[in-house]
């Protein structure tokens, strides 16, 4: 929708293109280079805001002079703790329909409706072969931690980063607490997931890569995802990366 009005307003949008770096001249950002259709191509700019998520904008940091992007991040990672119960319920309820924020143990579990081969495929990763086609009567609490900032970035993108102990302390209270409310919903074979991760963030930090208006050492370069995210996060980040965005846009209207 955002993107819409602005291109009703004026933007060029460029599809299928892949950042590789920021053109500098004088010491400020005037554009892009791209890959798009195995060419390389530069798109001109009199200002650039990266927003290519917390994986894709310390990659493109990095290539343009600014080596201490990627590191010291967080991903908030998660796992799904499961359990058959005796009736068939569908399989087909809406997923994350009500949710509890455990602040002071530093996670939160909300209930989580896999689609059917989602499931199965959890279960061969689980090697748990006895429910491979038990998606209908399968309850599911996904436990997702705050973990602590650490790790760091390969040049291309690749996640190293592992679990601390106080982080693994985290998942054993969530753990805990999904199976006794699976166990006090009749769920039998309780058992959790694989791991997982769905939001890479703090890896072009506020008040490190850029400052409080989101601009990088690079005159005109902005950074505007969840890179700027500057501490452990454990939660949603969404709405607050739309606000981010509302914000940057009055202050670069107001300048
Ligand atoms: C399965 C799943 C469920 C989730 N559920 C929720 C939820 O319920 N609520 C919530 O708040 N959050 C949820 N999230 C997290 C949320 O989607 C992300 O945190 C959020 O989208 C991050 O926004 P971003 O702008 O930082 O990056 P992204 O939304 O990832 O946007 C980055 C964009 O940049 C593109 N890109 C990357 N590199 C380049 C490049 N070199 N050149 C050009 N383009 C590039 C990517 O393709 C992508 O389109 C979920 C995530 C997953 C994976």
């Amino acid at each position: 929708m955002f993107v819409e009005d602005a291109v009703k307003k004026g933007a060029v949008l460029i599809n299928n293109a892949k950042v590789q770096s920021v053109i500098r001249q004088n010491g400020k950002a005037v554009g892009v280079r791209y890959r798009k259709n195995g060419r390389t191509l530069n798109a001109d700019a009199p200002l650039v805001i990266l927003s290519a998520g917390g994986i894709g904008t310390p990659q493109i940091l990095r290539e343009s002079g600014i080596s201490r992007a990627g590191y010291d991040f967080f991903y908030d990672p998660l796992f799904v703790v499961k359990g058959v119960v005796k009736d068939n319920l569908g399989g087909d309820e809406i997923p994350m329909a009500a949710g509890v924020h455990m602040e002071d143990e530093g996670y939160l579990m909300t209930d989580m409706a896999m689609p059917r081969a989602l499931n199965s495929l959890s279960a061969l990763q689980s090697l748990k072969l006895n429910n491979l086609f038990t998606h209908p009567s399968t309850l599911q609490i996904m436990i997702k931690i705050k973990d602590e900032l650490g790790g760091s970035l390969t040049d291309k993108g690749g996640v190293r980063k592992g679990l601390t102990h106080a982080d693994k302390r985290k998942f054993a209270w969530g753990l805990s607490k999904a199976r006794a409310v699976l166990k006090n919903a009749g769920a039998k074979d309780i058992h959790k997931g694989w791991y997982m991760a769905a939001h890479p963030g703090g890896t072009a930090k506020i008040d490190d890569v850029v400052d409080r208006n989101l601009m990088t050492e690079i005159d005109n370069l902005y950074v505007c995802d969840c890179s700027v995210v500057p501490e452990a996060w454990g939660l949603p980040p969404t709405f607050t990366l739309l606000c981010l965005a509302k914000r940057l846009a009055r202050h670069l209207g107001e300048k």
